[in-house]
């Protein structure tokens, strides 16, 4: 649901198998999610079963390429299942559903879901408090923490499955940085909002809807880079071999900008201004002295505005 609502097109690629939505922090996700499955598959009708004990222990053998992060990881999840009683906690690591259109002649029924770390009671009767472990290098905001897709279905899909909850206080655990991203959801406020979300990204799966909706932001952390014809700029070079990007952004840094600068001013003394598409090198015009600089059409733009304006005044 989270990668259609993002870019569809990414979305696709990966239901394809076309291609795979993995890196290394979500293979210590998954590890981390692994252990803390096996932990509750024991723990099930085991009073004697010492969760937090076992987790901490599976933890040290995880995957040893991801295993320094795991331990960090699921060493504050089990501080926070310390901290929550276990008369709270109402589900951990567990798969919440909900029939969103029944079947039809045509398809089997529309069911959305997503697994959720750990759901307690909070303090009000009406309330939950929802905990998401993140373990990447993200550090989110409050406020993208309110807006993200994951928080608004999550407590779409509690609020449906409970009518009772009528606030929901959701946190994502932030391994990396050690602060959370809070959010609050509301019934009266966001439930029907969030739900028309929901059926705009059910009808872009009924529909096989393949549209890009590139972003620099999104497509910088694209898997489907390499197929995309719609990526924006820098992202493909980047996803394409972060290291190679990485020495030639050192480069450019370290000197060759300036020493490019160098040579077009020589080139220039000698030939006049180079210019492509609306980007140009050369003197600034009308400046009396001899000013370089790279200029765009944009800029050209900008000026006729402010000279427009400060002429209506
Ligand atoms: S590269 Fe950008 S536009 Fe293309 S699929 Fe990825 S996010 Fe969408």
């Amino acid at each position: 649901m989270e990668q259609r609502a993002t870019c569809p097109f990414r979305a696709q690629a990966i239901d394809d198998g076309v291609v795979k939505d993995v890196n290394r922090h979500s293979d210590c996700g998954i590890e981390g999610h692994r252990i803390l499955a096996d932990g509750l598959e024991q723990a099930e009708g085991n009073m004697d079963f010492d969760i937090v004990e076992y987790i901490r222990d599976e933890a040290r053998k995880a995957r040893p390429d991801v295993q320094p992060q795991v331990v960090e990881a699921l060493g504050r999840l089990g501080y926070d299942l310390r901290r929550t009683s276990a008369q709270r906690i109402i589900g951990i690591e567990k798969q919440y559903s909900t029939v969103f259109l029944k079947g039809t002649h045509e398809r089997g029924p529309v069911v959305c879901s997503q697994c959720l770390d750990l759901v307690a009671a909070g303090r009000e009767r009406d309330t939950l408090v929802v905990t998401d472990w993140k373990t990447g290098w993200k550090d989110m905001t409050n406020a993208q923490a309110q807006s993200a897709f994951q928080t608004r279905f999550g407590c779409w899909l509690l609020m449906r499955e409970i009518p009772e909850v009528q606030t929901i206080h959701w946190f994502y655990a932030q391994t990396r940085h050690g602060h959370p991203a809070y959010a609050l959801i509301k019934r009266e406020d966001d439930f029907f909002n969030i739900e028309g979300q929901v059926q705009t990204v059910v009808q872009l799966f009924l529909s096989d809807c393949r549209d890009a909706w590139p972003d620099p932001d999104k497509c910088c952390t694209c898997p489907a880079t390499a197929i995309c014809p719609h990526v924006i700029g820098e992202a493909k070079e980047l996803m394409d071999d972060p290291q190679k990007y990485l020495l030639q952004y050192a480069a450019l840094k370290e000197g060759r900008l300036d020493k490019m600068e160098k040579a077009m001013k020589a080139y220039v003394a000698e030939h006049g201004t180079i210019e492509v598409d609306g980007t140009w090198f050369g003197y600034k015009q009308p400046a009396r002295r001899v000013a370089y600089g790279l200029h765009t059409d944009k800029d050209d733009k900008s000026l006729d505005q402010k000279k427009g304006n400060r002429a209506g005044r």
